[in-house]
């Protein structure tokens, strides 16, 4: 039975319960609470910069992943639950507009701030964190299927195989990013029941990798220093 549903609307995220979300690390020390569980969206990202982050955090014991990274973005109003001394901010460069939420006790990658996520959302990678399922039957990728596939521009072979994208081929994007109906995904949050990642973000050390853009050293111990730096 055909149940078609349209890529560039909230509709895709029916299935995904709204019931609060507890995340944490895959160490399990660190957890916080997204008290919207349904998420505004997902994509799949092919961009350096994530796929930069998630190495240097893999060759410091962090999680593995796939070549092509399935993101998602949630209601910037959530709960820091227990390991906030377990955390640090850490950007791949100051110039840089990314601001990633990092574990020391297991290098998951929590949650990530952009400048153009305007203080609504925040985003997470489904495979740097432990985000629980809707249901008990249907993984993420049922439940919260990606809408678009991004930045392809960057992507290399030499990360793996490209899985096939399993939703609608035109909406492959060499940049980013297509159109996702903004009428049904909610432009503001109008009764937060906690915090917001800002607030967090400005309580915890930062640091900056200042590595270069685009290069992925080819031994482990050629990774940058940690670098520390004002919270902004
Ligand atoms: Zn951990
Ligand atoms: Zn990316």
């Amino acid at each position: 039975m055909s149940t078609a549903k349209s890529y560039d609307t909230d509709e895709l995220y029916d299935n995904c319960s709204s019931e609060p979300k507890e995340v944490t690390c895959f160490c399990g020390k660190t957890a916080f609470t997204i008290f919207n569980g349904r998420v505004r969206q997902v994509r799949e990202c092919a961009c350096i910069d994530c796929y930069q982050h998630l190495t240097w955090a893999h060759n410091l014991g962090g999680p593995e992943f796939p070549p092509i990274l399935p993101i998602s973005y949630w209601d910037n109003d959530v709960r820091m639950d227990r390991g906030e001394d377990n955390l640090m901010v850490v950007m791949l460069r100051e110039s840089g507009r990314s601001r990633r939420l990092v574990a020391k006790c297991c290098h998951s990658t929590l949650m990530v701030d952009h400048i153009n996520y305007k203080q609504l959302k925040f985003l997470l990678f489904e495979n740097a964190c432990k985000i629980p399922w809707d249901n008990e039957t249907d993984p993420p990728s049922v439940t919260r299927p990606p809408s678009d596939r991004i930045f392809m521009k960057d992507w290399d072979d030499s990360r793996g195989k490209l899985p096939e994208f399993k939703g609608d081929p035109s909406r492959i994007e060499q940049g980013c990013c297509p159109p996702f109906t903004n009428k049904t995904n909610r432009q503001s949050i109008d009764n937060p029941l906690g915090e917001t990642c800002q607030s967090i973000f400005q309580r915890i050390p930062w640091y900056t990798l200042e590595n270069d853009e685009g290069v992925i050293p080819k031994n482990k111990g050629d990774w940058p220093e940690l670098i520390p730096i004002e919270p902004r």
